[in-house]
């Protein structure tokens, strides 16, 4: 086999992540190999509790008075929803089964954020019951939260009203500025049946700019809607904070390099349709720099627009307090020769590694750890693609030819980084009927062997 030089394949390092180097060095990431006999997850929460933190922290730091709720969609454990209620935010749900998690593991109703169009009618019941805002997107889903406060009679139905963005009026989601009129006209006759608490969107794509400019649009909104005798004190701002999975010059050298030449049966991709895997800012640096960025055609910060209204800024986020939170590992289980390079299948699929089924790829690289073999494998750079254990020609975990540093082989582990956020969970499937990988929760890291438990469910 041709060993190619490290220059001639491009790669995509993932930036280091303190909580991972103690579950592959301590020997534990291998045993929980051997023990689970296939696929896990494994989580680590305290970068959830330390990525919650620091957004509350941008949002003091901006004087502005502010709540966040954890997108739940973006990973179905139960860890996530325990952290975001013991650090005080909420979590947004979309289904009946996601609500009962969120209550069931010790989320108030009223820190419930409930989005999703077209609401099933028990879902908005519920979120009635509960006292949970309900970000309504349309108007019969208006007409039908009014007429349940009303025949409830039990609490009034806190709204806020989704608005259709500007800058993308393709969007089937939020209300535009006719179906906003007539909305408000609704929640003023519905009188004491509605808490018209403000507005909400939730953006594509990962620019600040617009999310800045639409914020300020709905706070004017909730000042229009004030004067009509409306409560209109809180806006959200949705979700859509970026993550950077790898460094800029990667990222660049990488989006520069990258030909189909390097990837298994030169496959190709939209460089468009890769997720930004770096962002010049992200996370709550992010949010920080939106708060103090300014919305078209003023000259106030976007934080003292909404301090200067009185105005409780909301968000969503999903990928961005999942940053760091967790990894996936496979096993080797064959490795063959192609022309210049390998291909290594491993024991799970790519439906638990789900941006390969968006017309794209998961970019950054999958860690090779070599296990106990007769003798050591030798350095060096040997490119392979990883195919999944399943009958499907499209089945790839990762199309790329990866420069692995050693010769890939049967029982190795491969460490795919930072995959809480979407890629574990979201297209899950027992195809094939293989299980679908546990999820390990590292609860401990601060000992010379982290500690661990499956995650548990309590309904
Ligand atoms: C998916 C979603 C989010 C979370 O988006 P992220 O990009 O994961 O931050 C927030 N709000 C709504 C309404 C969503 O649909």
């Amino acid at each position: 086999m041709e060993v190619d030089t490290a220059a001639s394949w491009p790669t995509l390092r993932a930036l280091p992540s303190p909580a991972t180097t103690p579950v592959v060095a301590s020997g534990l990431a291998a045993e929980l190999a051997y023990a689970l006999g296939g696929p896990f997850h494994f989580l680590l929460p305290d970068a959830f509790t330390a990525n919650l933190v620091a957004m509350q922290d941008a949002l003091t730091q901006a004087g502005v008075d502010g709540f966040v709720y954890y997108a739940k969609k973006a990973n179905k454990a139960a860890v996530f929803v325990e952290r975001a209620a013991a650090g005080g935010a909420g979590v947004d749900v979309a289904s009946v089964a996601e609500l009962r998690e969120a209550l069931g593991h010790g989320v108030r109703g009223e820190h419930l954020m409930v989005t999703g169009p077209a609401k099933d009618p028990a879902l908005l019941r519920l979120a009635v019951t509960h006292s949970a805002t309900i970000a309504v997107d349309a108007l019969d889903e208006l007409d039908r939260v009014i007429s349940l406060a009303l025949t409830g009679r039990v609490r009034p139905a806190r709204v806020l009203l989704r608005v259709l963005p500007g800058t993308q009026p393709h969007s089937r989601f939020g209300m535009n500025e006719g179906e906003l009129t007539t909305a408000l006209k609704r929640c003023l006759q519905a009188g004491d049946a509605i808490r018209m608490e403000g507005f909400s969107f939730h953006l594509s794509g990962y620019d600040l700019q617009p999310r800045a400019d639409l914020a300020a649009r709905l706070v004017d909104l909730c000042l229009t809607a004030r004067l009509q005798g409306l409560e209109a004190g809180r806006i959200s701002i949705g979700g859509g904070l970026p993550v950077s999975y790898t460094d800029a010059g990667s990222w660049h050298t990488f989006l520069a390099a990258q030909r189909p030449a390097h990837y298994h049966a030169r496959k190709t991709f939209r460089t468009g349709d890769f997720y930004p895997y770096h962002s010049p800012v992200s996370g709550a640096d992010a949010l920080a720099a939106l708060l103090a960025s300014h919305p078209e055609n003023t000259d106030s910060t976007l934080a003292d627009l909404i301090g200067d209204a009185g105005i409780e800024l909301l968000l969503e986020p999903g990928r961005a307090l999942l940053d760091q939170t967790g990894a996936t590992v496979f096993r080797v289980q064959g490795v063959k020769d192609r022309d210049s390079y390998r291909i290594v299948t491993v024991d799970g699929t790519s439906l638990s590694l789900s941006e390969q089924w968006f017309n794209s790829e998961y970019l950054p690289d999958p860690q090779l750890i070599p296990q106990d073999q007769p003798a050591p494998a030798p350095a060096g750079v040997f490119p392979a693609s990883v195919g999944a254990a399943t009958c499907l020609e499209s089945d790839m975990l990762t199309w790329r030819k990866i420069a692995f540093p050693h010769p890939p082989r049967v029982g190795d582990l491969l460490l795919y980084p930072n995959t809480a956020g979407y890629q574990m969970d979201s297209n899950e499937s027992p195809f094939h009927d293989l299980p679908l990988p546990p999820k390990v929760v590292i609860d401990r890291i601060d000992r010379p062997r982290p500690r661990w438990r499956l995650d548990r469910h309590f309904t």
